[in-house]
């Protein structure tokens, strides 16, 4: 079967925020340096499924953060060239389910999402639910590592460093 994502441009990948866990940071790292593709963003009362809140202290205030993919100037994800995916194999989590999540009857669309094409659910269950199963187990594991982080927070402490304490083994 075609990928109906060839046909529609991407659009999920223009619009929305895409919160890290450490697993999806392991992976981009396999195939990318540095940590220029990830996003600090404030949580301000956000909650993600996919990234639990640490914090962090700005000029002597603590905040509440998450991690997401970067977007480029014109608001589409880093990653988007040419309206693919130039990291598909290694893609979070969050790309993976979408536009599907697990409802009270199974796997349905979500509440409100943006995607234009009509998917037969039957052909995406079995790699939706499998990947559903791993999201979680990659969200109990951060979210281990970000209350640890969390319990021994101080000032000194940088972004860099939470980054590398959240990735490291
Ligand atoms: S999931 Fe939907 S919106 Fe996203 S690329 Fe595929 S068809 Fe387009
Ligand atoms: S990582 Fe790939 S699939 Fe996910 S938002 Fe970016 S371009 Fe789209």
């Amino acid at each position: 079967m075609d990928n109906p994502c060839e046909y529609c441009n991407s659009k999920c990948c223009k619009y929305y925020t895409v919160a890290l866990t450490r697993e999806d940071i392991l992976r981009v790292l396999k195939i990318k340096k540095g940590f220029e593709w990830i996003q600090v963003i404030e949580a301000n009362g956000i909650e993600t499924q996919f990234s639990h809140g640490f914090f962090i202290f700005d000029q002597g205030k603590m905040k509440e953060c998450f991690l997401a993919l970067n977007r480029k100037r014109s608001e589409k994800c880093i990653f988007l060239e040419n309206n693919k995916c130039s990291i598909y194999e290694y893609r979070p989590m969050a790309c993976r389910l979408y536009p599907f999540e697990l409802g009270v009857k199974g796997v349905e669309y979500k509440k409100k999402h943006r995607c234009p094409i009509g998917w037969n659910i039957d052909d995406i269950k079995k790699d939706f639910l499998e990947n559903n199963e791993i999201a979680k187990k990659e969200i109990e594991e951060h979210e281990k590592k970000v209350r640890e982080w969390n319990s021994k927070i101080n000032e000194k402490k940088t972004i860099k460093e939470f980054i590398e304490f959240l990735i490291e083994e």
